[in-house]
């Protein structure tokens, strides 16, 4: 079986539509959240998520932000002024979409998705080996799979030794997976750990394999949109740095 885990597509249609191509045929899709913000396609990025047979998807901070559900002022000035734009750009039926999915954590077999981290779905960073120690006790499956930090990695908790290390896996590299682990699939849209390509894993729940990728797609045509919809111009060269 595989299921395709994706993460923080922030309204990039060809990283999007990389992604899907390269991943080719799958069963399930599993999306953490953060399909808006930054980026220039919000519309075609929810809709093309919407047609995507046997989804499972949840929100991240910027969707809940979009909904009109979080203060904007916990954002940073340029990422505030993109939400503005998303909010006034997203159609009236994908934020009608959006509002039908899960601000929580959710649980399939035994994974429990979160955007950011299960204590704190929708905001916790979960960037070192502390900050996933202390949300270990927050998940009762064997594994979790969070988004947010755009960084493509995975956190494993020997129980034996009381000891949390991160492993950053290379693209490709299959790993059985014994619990417990926290994992992130990278970021779709603005991946942020200095490899500017879409980031995506394939999960086998059947053998419990991980296999993270990485793809190229077409990231001037993108900077080109951002720039021409008056974009902060941050949002579009760093897709170029992979952070
Ligand atoms: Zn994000």
């Amino acid at each position: 079986m595989r299921v395709l885990v994706i993460s923080d597509i922030h309204a990039n249609l060809n990283a999007m539509e990389a992604v899907l191509a390269d991943a080719g045929k799958v069963d399930e899709t599993w999306c953490l959240g953060d399909m808006v913000g930054y980026g220039p396609d919000p519309n075609d990025v929810i809709e093309r998520l919407r047609e995507l047979p046997n989804l499972t998807c949840i929100l991240g901070n910027h969707d809940v932000a979009v909904l009109g559900q979080m203060d904007y002022a916990v954002f940073n000035a340029d990422a505030r002024k993109s939400l503005l734009w998303q909010q006034q750009n997203v159609t009236d039926s994908n934020l009608v979409y959006l509002d039908t999915l899960s601000k929580d954590k959710l649980i399939c077999g035994n994974v429990t998705l979160a955007h950011g981290s299960p204590r704190d779905p929708v905001w916790e960073y979960i960037l070192n080996t502390l900050s996933a120690r202390l949300n270990f006790s927050a998940f009762s499956t064997d594994y979790c799979f969070v988004g947010h930090t755009h960084i493509q990695c995975f956190f494993q908790m020997d129980m034996n030794k009381d000891l949390v290390t991160q492993y950053l896996p290379r693209q490709g590299q299959v790993t059985k997976l014994t619990p417990r682990i926290i994992l992130n699939p990278g970021s779709v849209g603005q991946p942020r750990d200095r490899d500017s390509r879409a980031a995506y894993a394939i999960f086998d729940p059947e053998t419990s394999s991980w296999e993270p990728h990485r793809v190229n797609y077409d990231i001037s045509a993108v900077q080109a949109r951002i720039r021409a919809a008056g974009l902060p111009e941050k949002h579009a060269s760093r897709l170029a740095e992979g952070w």
